[in-house]
């Protein structure tokens, strides 16, 4: 087996401890470790590391908040080929210079300027994408799709 720089990260055992849901929003990452990666160091030594606390989740049926962390995809969640993720930001202006953070199931996969848009590569089936500001919660406008193999998903975040 090759698993040199190719763990596949997924978020999709994460289920709500209560209810039992997958059906989560994420809120943002907790801890001390994003606090001073996100604050101290600054955004941009975060755009390299992806050192951050766990991920706060609130279950979409009962409210329950959660936290968990992004496991390696199981064999059977992986795509046959890959799905490119095409994800555009659109509009606004308050913070328009800053670069947002992109997290892909949980994982660091790229940032995002005003404007741009970034191409990400997706190999599992389920997927959470969402935006975080320099603070490191997320966005409440997040993405959660089935990727097509070999296909592509074209995503718009305004902000
Ligand atoms: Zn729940």
């Amino acid at each position: 087996m090759d698993t040199e720089n190719t763990e596949v990260f997924s978020l999709q055992a994460l289920i709500c401890p209560k209810c039992g849901s997958g059906e989560f929003k994420p809120i943002g990452f907790k801890g001390s470790a994003s606090r001073e990666i996100f604050s101290q160091l600054g955004l941009r030594t975060m755009a390299h590391t992806n050192e951050h606390g766990p991920l706060v989740c609130r279950c979409l049926q009962c409210g329950t908040k959660f936290t968990g962390r992004p496991r390696p995809a199981e064999p059977e969640e992986l795509l046959e080929s890959p799905c490119t993720i095409s994800l555009t930001r659109s509009g606004g202006f308050i913070g328009a210079l800053i670069d947002f953070p992109v997290f892909l199931n949980g994982v660091r996969a790229g940032s995002l300027g005003s404007g741009q848009t970034i191409e990400i590569s997706t190999k599992v089936k389920h997927n959470v994408l969402f935006v975080a500001s320099e603070t490191g919660a997320a966005f409440s406008n997040f993405f959660r799709f089935d990727a097509v193999p070999g296909g592509t998903e074209t995503l718009t975040f305004s902000r």
